[in-house]
């Protein structure tokens, strides 16, 4: 086995999988009077917007190493907690985050990322053992973070409402409206303030 020590918070496991079906339903809000739900959907379904992905929490049969569990990815963004051990990233005032490429550059300048941060007792084994976080990796620390976008699943609807081609794995900004009522959000994405490179 490759990878971690130990596997990491965000990390998926095979037995974490939940089958689900997607369909277009009719929405008078929804720019296009259409709009991608579940078949069986609930309102925690939702949220900026966007249908997230149906994935269990059990950490149960073998972990996926290159996959995210899409729940806990969401958790540490908005919670600020370590993509490693799942504890707060926090640590004097200041959010420790390690990122595996430079960050990707929002719509008004400003940095984002689809990696959770990673708290600083965390980071000297995550650069060790992690393959996406190699020493070519880069040690920031930010002062506060704040939704951008979701990586998604973009459904095309087909002739009578049925579900077509899909492109996977789209960065779409939360302020790309019609484009969310298409979309399936598998991770959360964030805009990093005061981001600065780091020493350990
Ligand atoms: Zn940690």
């Amino acid at each position: 086995m490759s990878g971690c020590p130990r596997v990491p918070y965000v990390t998926a496991f095979e037995g974490e999988a939940v089958s689900y079906q997607v369909a277009f339903v009719a929405d008078a809000e929804a720019t296009d009077g259409v709009r991608l739900s579940y078949t069986d959907a609930t309102a925690h379904d939702w949220m900026f917007g966007v249908l997230w992905h149906r994935q269990g929490l059990s950490r149960a049969g073998r972990p996926l190493w290159k996959l995210v569990n899409t729940a806990r990815q969401r958790r540490c963004m908005l919670r600020l907690l370590c993509q490693v051990c799942g504890r707060s990233a926090v640590d004097g005032g200041r959010i420790w985050w390690l990122l595996p490429e430079p960050p990707g550059v929002a719509v008004d300048g400003r940095p984002f990322t689809h990696a959770p941060p990673t708290c600083r007792s965390c980071i000297p084994a995550a650069r060790v053992w992690c393959p996406r976080l190699g020493s070519e990796s880069y040690v920031y620390t930010v002062c506060g973070s704040e939704p951008y976008g979701v990586v998604a699943d973009v459904y095309r609807p087909a002739a009578g409402r049925k579900v077509g081609a899909i492109r996977r794995a789209v960065e779409v900004p939360l302020e790309a409206f019609r484009l969310l009522e298409y979309a399936v959000a598998m991770q959360l994405l964030v805009k990093l303030d005061g981001l600065q490179r780091a020493d350990l």
